[in-house]
């Protein structure tokens, strides 16, 4: 089946990024948010970065137009009855994705694909929470999602290969750089990312060096963007927390056991720039 309706759960930081991609590429596209004020929120993010971009050249005139025509917003899960594909991006918590799986699924076809972004949960444990665990899958873009080319899809034990396909294909056709990764803690990218952060908070603690100077040494001597600690700082220490926590409670390796003074820092409140204070003072 075409995807040619999408549906986004949720408006918050990749909800609407990843609303303002699939309108973008041509997608018809309604965004559902949990309260009116949530959702002008959602939608007022989505228009000031078209219109920054109008402002830099990055995004023309025609482009921002299209997008906003083919983006609509709603409260109420009916109005995503017509969606051949719906794009979970609520918050983080087992109980709320499933409440949402329920109320859209009442409403849509035997069709419609689910997927979902989530970042630690099992995908193989959404699927089986749906009554479509073949038309399920998960579909990890990056933050911010407009910027980033890489998106994970990940296939569910149960998930059919032509629901893997339409969701790959789906990626690409947002201009995105899809890549299939497994349905294990972290997927590709944080679980390689995860014990390299930890790492260097672990060697720090050690006394291999400054925050500054780990940081200067992995960014000039290896071509990283940023420094483990600045990006520590970006992704949210609570976060790196939490993911280090699932992945150690998976796989009972101690590369993936959050280091005592992350614990302690996050307890503290240090969460990183959200905070205003992690490694850095901001
Ligand atoms: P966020 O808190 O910015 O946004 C979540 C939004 O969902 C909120 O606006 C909330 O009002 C809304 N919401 C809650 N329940 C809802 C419901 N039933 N229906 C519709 N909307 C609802 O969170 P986020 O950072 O955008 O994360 C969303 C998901 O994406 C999570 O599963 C997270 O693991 C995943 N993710 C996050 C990142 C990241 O860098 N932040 C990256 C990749 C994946």
């Amino acid at each position: 089946m075409p995807i040619r309706t999408v549906g986004v759960l949720g408006c918050g930081l990749m909800g609407a990024g990843i609303a303002q991609v699939s309108a973008a590429a041509g997608y018809r596209t309604i965004v559902r948010e949990v309260n009116d004020g949530a959702l002008q929120a959602g939608l007022g993010r989505i228009r000031k970065f078209l219109e920054d971009g109008v402002t830099k050249g990055k995004v023309t005139a025609e482009a921002q137009e299209k997008t906003l025509a083919n983006l609509t917003g709603t409260t109420s899960p009916a109005d995503l009855k017509d969606c051949d594909l719906v794009i979970e991006a609520i918050v983080e918590n087992l109980d709320e994705k499933r409440a949402i799986y329920k109320a859209v699924e009442a409403v849509v076809g035997p069709a419609t694909i689910l997927a979902s972004n989530t970042s630690s949960l099992c995908i193989t444990e959404l699927a089986a929470a749906t009554g479509r665990p073949d038309r399920f899958g998960g579909l990890h873009f990056f933050n911010p999602v407009p910027l980033m080319k890489l998106v994970e899809v990940i296939r569910a034990l149960t998930t059919s290969e032509e629901t893997s396909q339409a969701l790959t294909a789906f990626a690409s056709s947002l201009g995105k750089e899809p890549i299939a990764a497994p349905d294990r803690p972290g997927f590709i990218v944080n679980r390689l990312l995860v014990p390299y952060l930890l790492d260097a908070i672990r060697e720090y603690e050690r006394g291999l060096g400054t925050i500054e100077d780990i940081d200067k040494g992995m960014k000039l001597g290896c071509g990283y963007p940023m420094g483990p600690f600045t990006l520590l700082d970006f992704v949210g220490l609570d976060t790196t927390y939490y993911i280090a926590n699932i992945m150690f409670e998976e796989f009972r390796e101690p590369r993936f056991a959050p280091p005592p003074l992350l614990k302690r820092m996050v307890l503290a409140g240090y969460h990183g720039r959200k905070t205003k204070r992690g490694f850095y003072t901001y």
